[in-house]
């Protein structure tokens, strides 16, 4: 049976309204993160709050940067880690040049504690001599060249081109890819397989949002372990393939 994507994605968007509205919009994800960014394009406010401050300082950081930086930090850390260290790393480097600037003991040190800050401070660094010295100082809107970056996987580069340059793309992250399978709309071992055969079945229309969607969902109702199957309102829509334990 095909997947009725409009009725999950109604179901998906209303959930997400409830829940932010009663956990007072709170939703620390990455992806959340670049929404703020579309407000005001150039100067995200969750990352950079004080425009004043901003004004004083000198330019705020470039959208796809931010994104860039803060997506890498965020794989494999906490969602409030990865906004405090996001935070204070896009203060000190709004840009590649200002990060080059910092060196790799500054960057790691403002990069603490996200998960193997020393490893991602070391390839931001590489990241920043790239940009600058191939593409002018600017997060290519390419994903091939992307994935050239160190430390760029398919999850971050779809991250950026989506939400730093609206472009199309489906980002898979370990919420994404377990509750595609879950639900039965793939059957894959791994986030690039997920991410490709969604591309084959997805409407273009949900890639943009699937992530921020299944990612707030993940967290708190299709949790990895015993998932709130009893009030899931996805439940007449889902297969439940490979959920053991559930409450
Ligand atoms: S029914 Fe259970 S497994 Fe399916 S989406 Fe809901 S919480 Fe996840």
């Amino acid at each position: 049976m095909k997947p009725e994507w409009g009725a999950v994605f109604r179901i998906l968007e209303k959930w997400r309204r409830e829940h932010l509205a009663a956990s007072e919009g709170s939703d620390p994800s990455v992806t959340a993160l670049a929404e703020e960014y579309k407000k005001e394009p150039g100067t995200p406010r969750t990352v950079l709050s004080d425009r004043e401050e901003l004004k004083e300082r000198g330019s705020p950081p470039d959208k796809a940067w931010a994104v860039l930086v803060s997506t890498i930090l965020s794989l494999r850390t906490k969602d409030a880690v990865t906004l405090k260290t996001s935070k204070s790393l896009l203060e000190k480097a709004p840009g590649p040049k200002e990060l080059i600037g910092l060196g790799e003991e500054k960057t790691a040190k403002l990069a603490y504690p996200a998960g193997f800050y020393r490893t991602k401070a070391a390839n931001l660094q590489k990241i920043a001599v790239i940009l600058l010295t191939q593409y002018g100082g600017k997060v290519p809107a390419d994903m091939d060249a992307l994935l050239s970056l160190p430390g760029v996987g398919r999850k971050t580069a779809n991250l950026v081109l989506t939400e730093a340059f609206d472009m199309d793309g489906i980002c898979v992250d370990i919420h994404v890819h377990r509750i595609s399978n879950r639900m039965g709309w793939v059957e894959t071992e791994v986030p690039d397989k997920t991410e490709a055969e969604l591309r084959e079945i997805l409407p273009k229309r949900y890639w943009k949002r699937i992530n921020a969607l299944l990612v707030l969902y993940g967290q708190n109702v299709c949790r990895p372990v015993s998932p709130f199957c009893s009030r899931c309102p996805l439940a007449k829509h889902c297969k439940r393939r490979g959920v053991g334990k559930a409450r």
